[in-house]
């Protein structure tokens, strides 16, 4: 079996100047592709979900559009956990909380269901990638507005260049590859 290492390189891509000039793209689809390195991310990110005995923790696991779906979803199925869509605004049908933040050039909203989460329900927030961190503080102030507690963040990719991780001071944040 390849190192976890071994296989998040093999996997994952840079694509210079995507989606504009300046920004170094950071492509999963080839690890999406490799059905055991695919397997192993999703073992490595559960792992932010159980305790020191490898007992899972969480009730629900929540993915932020879009790339945070694919992680998301299998890793809650591992952790016998619910998953949970936090959307880009307009999206979800049901009535919905809304938080927005601040990017490069405006502004974005993001939004999950109120009645996604049990009162106390303990919850795993999955992404590809923390950049400045705005996506992933916006997404901690939705789950806590809907009663639930936040046990804690876990991303493929963290870009140290960027204060995402200063930004979520505090938070729990695992990530499985810092460059
Ligand atoms: P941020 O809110 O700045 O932490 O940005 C995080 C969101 O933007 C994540 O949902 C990522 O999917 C996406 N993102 C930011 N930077 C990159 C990058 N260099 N490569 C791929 N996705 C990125």
């Amino acid at each position: 079996m390849r190192s976890l290492e071994q296989v998040l390189a093999d996997g994952i891509r840079d694509i210079p100047d995507y989606p504009q000039q300046g920004v170094v793209f950071k492509d999963i689809t080839p690890l999406l592709a490799d059905h055991t390195g695919f397997g192993q991310v999703v073992e490595a990110l559960a792992a932010a979900g159980k305790d020191d005995d490898g007992n899972p923790v969480v009730d629900k696991v929540v993915g932020i559009e879009a790339r945070g779906f694919i992680l998301a979803a299998p890793v809650a199925l591992a952790l016998g956990a619910g998953f949970v869509p936090v959307r880009k605004k307009g999206k979800l049908p049901a009535a919905t909380y809304e938080e927005s933040y601040a990017l490069e050039y405006g502004e974005a909203t993001i939004e999950v269901h109120q009645d996604a989460f049990a009162p106390g329900d303990r919850v795993l927030v999955i992404d590809d990638v923390l950049a400045t961190g705005g996506t992933v503080e916006a997404c901690l102030r939705l789950i806590r507005r809907c009663g639930a507690e936040v046990a804690g963040t876990a991303v493929l990719i963290e870009l140290s260049f960027l204060p995402g991780r200063k930004r979520l001071e505090g938070e729990q944040v695992s990530a499985l590859l810092t460059v």
